[in-house]
């Protein structure tokens, strides 16, 4: 039925260096059935390691209570610095450019306080239409904190008539338009609903030569795409830990800050845990931040959630990113010459794939417009043990991923899809 047919699949999966790394996490079973899971970009499955790390912090507790800050085998005190050195790969960014702390929102919000500072005409946020419902909340309620309306500051960027996915030449016009009125230019670094990875070295460049502050949300780059963070000079950026960073659900998140700002001592909402550690204890009056972006943090860390973020971490760095990334790549082109041939066999009456085709614009996820019996369609990929997501009014998006998807997965997946269409 298929051209490219199944040995060609089991073939990569035995040419695959990085194929035993699933044997690190625990794949759902259902009724006695291993499941296909393609929704490491929701919530990542769980790393066997993890309990073993939060265990230990329980033990931790147990034997030494608040002691383990300082005198646990591993003191809680350090234990953000076994987070930040694969991450800091991970983002393309220098380890005091990183943080981990708090969740996405929350952090989102508190960039916005040191990044969105509207002065004298500029007061506009540019965004791209159709962000995640909290991005949009949170450009909302900082565009109001400021006195200014939404519907004049928050600029956002459209498809052009007819298409799905923004332009990157669109997006640079749109900037350039409101250039002297832009305050701070804030995209996803990829959009949860079309999978569409943004040009975010063009897009930084075009921000900051407009005189503007650029940020990303990296809820669905951060762990899934290449990331140059520091050398794009990115102002700032956040993301959470449980996508593709399988760290578990409300897992701690992460914040980068470019080297640039670090000894501005820019505006910010403080707490304690941001205070320079060398005088911390001391208890003192009138805020001195860490340097770097230690320096944003506010609350005593959630121990356990760094544990179950580093057992993750550990499974990266043990693979490798740069291999994740060869892997990241081959298995993607590998789906998308798969979804290719379905398209031509169903002369493409029945997906309209929203997600770019291009290497380059996208990552692990597809989102594909079911044009007929979508939400049929949906189930019955569920029913076969495919786990996918339906997004209203007639979307699938489902997202292979390196460290435990293989390209049998995939082959099977888009056979079984191909089934039900034909
Ligand atoms: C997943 C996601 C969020 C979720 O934010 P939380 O604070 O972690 O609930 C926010 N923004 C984007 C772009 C997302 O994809």
């Amino acid at each position: 039925m298929m051209q490219i047919p199944i040995e060609k699949a089991q073939q990569l999966d035995r040419e695959d260096p990085l194929a035993t790394f699933r044997d690190q996490f625990i794949i759902p079973v259902q009724e006695g059935k291993e499941q296909v899971y393609f929704l490491g970009n929701s919530l990542g499955l769980q790393p066997k390691a993890t309990a073993g790390y939060i265990e230990k912090i329980m033990k931790d507790w147990a034997c030494l209570g608040v002691e383990s800050f300082f005198h646990a085998g591993e003191p809680w005190m350090n234990y953000h610095d076994f987070l930040v050195g694969t991450l800091s790969s991970v983002v393309g960014a220098k380890k005091q450019e990183v943080v981990v702390m708090n969740q996405l929102t929350v952090n989102l919000h508190l960039m916005l306080v040191s990044f969105y500072r509207p002065a004298g005409k500029r007061f506009k946020i540019i965004c791209e239409a159709k962000a995640f419902p909290s991005d949009q909340y949170a450009f909302e309620t900082h565009v109001r904190h400021h006195g200014f309306d939404p519907g004049t500051a928050i600029i956002e960027a459209t498809p052009r008539e007819g298409e799905l996915t923004l332009r990157t030449d669109d997006i640079l016009k749109l900037i350039a338009e409101h250039g002297e009125e832009t305050a701070l230019v804030l995209f996803g670094g990829i959009n949860y609903y079309t999978g569409q990875l943004f040009d975010m070295k063009a897009i930084t460049a075009a921000g900051q030569a407009a005189g503007a502050l650029v940020g990303f949300d990296l809820a669905h780059a951060a762990g899934n795409v290449s990331l140059q963070l520091h050398d794009w000079n990115v102002d700032f950026a956040c993301w959470c830990s449980y996508k593709y960073l399988n760290a578990g659900p409300g897992a701690i998140g992460g914040a980068f800050i470019h080297e640039k700002h670090h000894d501005k001592n820019l505006p910010r909402f403080a707490g304690w845990w941001g205070y320079d550690i060398n005088t911390r204890f001391n208890m003192e009056k009138g805020f001195v931040p860490m340097p770097g972006a230690e320096g944003w943090q506010l609350s005593t860390p959630a121990v356990f959630l760094y544990a179950a973020l580093r057992a993750s971490l550990e499974i990266i760095e043990a693979a490798g990113w740069e291999d994740i990334q060869k892997k990241r790549a081959k298995l993607n082109t590998f789906l998308w010459s798969l979804l290719g041939e379905l398209d031509e066999a169903t002369g493409g009456k029945q997906i309209r794939f929203i997600t770019p085709r291009e290497a380059d614009a996208r990552g692990c996820q597809v989102s594909m417009l079911m044009l007929q019996n979508g939400k049929q369609v949906y189930h019955e990929l569920m029913k076969a043990g495919f786990i996918v997501d339906w997004r209203e009014p007639d979307v699938i998006r489902f997202a292979p991923v390196p460290l435990y998807n293989s390209y049998t997965e995939v082959w099977r997946f888009v056979q079984t899809l191909r089934g039900l269409l034909t």
